[in-house]
């Protein structure tokens, strides 16, 4: 399989997951200790924040109809 035209040299080289800069060695996978804090940051608010979930809670079983049973 001839490979031609193999230019993954810019691609190698990974970006910043919080400003998209080339990362750092130092800091990876950032390119900052500024931009580490921050994804840091984000993550622990995730981490503690709970995951909102909409669950119907309801026996839905009940008929429509609610007669008082008055009369008769
Ligand atoms: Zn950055």
């Amino acid at each position: 399989m001839p490979a031609k035209g193999s230019m993954s040299e810019a691609e190698t080289r990974l970006r910043c997951a919080v400003c998209g800069k080339p990362q750092e060695v130092r800091f990876k996978p950032f390119c900052s200790k500024r931009c580490a804090q921050i994804d840091l940051g984000r993550w622990l608010k995730g981490a503690y924040a709970i995951p909102g979930r909409d669950e119907d809670e309801g026996d839905g079983t009940n008929p429509p109809d609610a007669d008082p049973g008055e009369g008769g």
